[in-house]
């Protein structure tokens, strides 16, 4: 019963991030879904605990390899084509912006 209120509560709130974006807490946000959640056996109501507390920040876990490998998929005839008009290969990633450059040595095992 707890866990149907619990889950039908989450379905009702906003989004988290909009949340958050408007200045709440999480701590906030977890006293939002608690509220009013007494349900008719009260020993059904599991209170929430904080375990730890961390501080939050973006981090893009890429790297060169991922996009090396994203590459391979294209195909070798691909490959070659676009290492043959344009000299090396610029990828981006599209969630940290960060640019890796492949040139036509990076894939001489693979394009022999
Ligand atoms: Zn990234």
């Amino acid at each position: 019963e707890f866990i149907t209120k619990l889950e039908r509560k989450i379905e009702a709130i906003r989004p988290m991030n909009e949340l958050m974006k408007g200045g709440m807490s999480l701590e906030k946000i977890a006293n939002l879904l608690y509220d009013d959640m007494d349900t008719e056996d009260d020993s059904l109501v599991e209170e929430y605990q904080i375990l730890e507390e961390k501080e939050v920040k973006y981090e893009c876990d890429c790297n060169s390899d991922r996009f090396y490998r994203g590459l391979l998929t294209l195909g070798k005839e691909e490959l070659q084509k676009i290492l043959d008009e344009e000299g090396e290969i610029e990828t981006e990633c599209q969630f940290c912006n960060k640019k890796y450059k492949f040139e036509k040595k990076d894939f001489d095992e693979i394009l022999k």
